[in-house]
């Protein structure tokens, strides 16, 4: 008995050497080959799997190549409307009246990006508030774009990267989102929330029509979305 005792000691031990060992490396152990080949050093950029064309499962791909992502929400929900005027919230309450009685859901909508070319979008709905939070968050780091960005104002005409090259639109629901080049100086020439996603990706002059219910932040924002991501496919047209 004494001796297997001693045996589980020693096994016990060891384990606790092996766990040692292992936190010294990276915690991350990614689950995809993306994933390990990222870890492996194969890939080393965002970029560059936006460009094959790959998609990222595993939002740990994105904490390890850009650690620097920022983080921003989407005012998507409304606040009482006590001492006038109506507040915008980033969380959107929803209640729902079952057989059971009410049940009670947040909604959160969350932007990522690194201010040079990349963004992300997501959406989480969550019976808290923070697991909603954490859910849209690793949405937006599995849904980025590589946004293609350029001068094609013809009044600027300098070549650089501080507006769109071309005008583009996206959709969703009723919203329909059209952005047009500006010259330097401009500003970006949006509503606020809409100024959100444009400095994630890294634009800082444009011009803008919306069509439909623009109040919707909701839809607003993929319609936004979709036509900063519809400008590769304008790519091959020009
Ligand atoms: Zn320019």
């Amino acid at each position: 008995m004494a001796e297997e005792q001693k045996k589980d000691v020693k096994e016990e031990k060891k384990l606790e050497q092996k766990q040692e060992t292992k936190e010294e490396k990276p915690k991350w152990i990614p689950k995809t080959k993306l994933g390990r080949m990222v870890l492996e050093g194969k890939i080393t950029s965002i970029e560059e799997i936006l460009e094959k064309g790959w998609k990222i499962r595993e939002p740990e791909i994105v904490d390890y190549l850009m650690p620097d992502l920022k983080v921003e929400y989407v005012l998507i929900g409304k606040g009482g409307t006590k001492g006038g005027g109506k507040k915008r919230l980033p969380i959107k309450r929803s209640v729902k009246v079952t057989a059971s009685g009410r049940r009670i859901s947040y909604s959160v909508m969350v932007m990522v990006g690194n201010g040079n070319g990349i963004v992300g979008i997501g959406r989480g709905k969550s019976k808290d508030t923070r697991t909603a939070f954490m859910q849209a968050l690793r949405k937006a780091k599995m849904n980025l774009i590589y946004v293609k960005r350029g001068c094609g104002s013809w009044e600027c005409a300098c070549g650089g990267n501080h507006s769109i090259p071309y005008m583009t639109e996206g959709k969703s629901g009723s919203v329909r989102y059209v952005l047009l080049p500006a010259p330097k100086g401009t500003g970006l020439v949006v509503n606020d929330e809409a100024k959100k996603l444009l400095r994630l990706a890294g634009i800082k002059d444009v011009w803008s029509k919306t069509f439909g219910r623009t109040k919707q932040h909701m839809n607003l924002i993929q319609a936004l979305f979709n036509a900063l991501k519809n400008l590769r496919k304008y790519e091959k047209a020009y």
